[in-house]
């Protein structure tokens, strides 16, 4: 499958605002965007110039979809299933990224970055209902319990999330997990005040509905 494989630093200069693609290093002060905020190349502060309307829209939709690690013609697809569900198509759309089993797993704090997280589904440590699930588009539904598999349990990366030190990440509103434990559980479907990145998604709507 085709993937992104160039600096994810890259992507938030070019994007201006921290997308937390690197874990534990975006809350550092090695954070490439706290040392140079311009955009990449040669040519980066040239750049900085009044956008167009559809500049703006495409930065929007480009920022979103660098946030959850989607490629375009998946994210394309994502928005046409947006559409098509009753509601907000802004709101259908942040919801089912959202609810990809790869950003639960970050959400959950089982890993410290979505790209890790991807891993983790695509390695097959992740269990939903019991289940192993290997496909980072998975879509959770309220009930579910998304885990780590009994056998990656000892592995150090997820050794160090439970015990005295654990850090515990801050939950959104529509999961839940119990300190020192590897297990979430989904208690409803995410609204859109869940998610409290700077979103303005009517520009990918407006972008898409040209
Ligand atoms: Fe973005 Fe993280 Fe790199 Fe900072 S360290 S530029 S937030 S990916």
């Amino acid at each position: 499958m085709a993937r992104y494989t160039g600096s994810v630093c890259r992507l938030c200069r070019r994007e201006g605002t921290k997308l937390f693609l690197k874990g534990d290093r975006c809350y550092s002060a090695k954070c490439a965007i706290s040392k140079r905020p311009t955009p990449p190349g040669m040519h980066g502060q040239a750049r900085a110039r009044k956008m167009s309307e559809y500049g703006m829209q495409l930065r929007e939709k480009q920022k979103v979809r660098r946030t959850y690690g989607v490629l375009e013609t998946q994210f394309r697809r994502t928005f046409d299933k947006a559409a098509r569900v009753k509601g907000v198509t802004g709101d259908n759309l942040l919801a089912l990224l959202e609810r990809r089993l790869d950003n639960v797993v970050y959400r959950l704090g089982l890993a410290s970055s979505r790209a890790q997280a991807r891993q983790f589904v695509r390695h097959s440590h992740i269990t939903v209902n019991g289940k192993k699930v290997n496909i980072p588009s998975f879509l959770v539904k309220p009930g579910d319990v998304v885990e780590v598999a009994e056998k990656s349990r000892s592995s150090v990366k997820f050794k160090r999330l439970t015990g005295e030190d654990a850090i515990m990440v801050t939950l959104p509103q529509w999961l839940e997990r119990e300190k020192n434990t590897l297990k979430g559980t989904v208690t409803k479907m995410p609204a859109r005040e869940d998610i409290d990145m700077p979103i303005e998604e009517h520009l990918i709507v407006e972008l898409y509905s040209k």
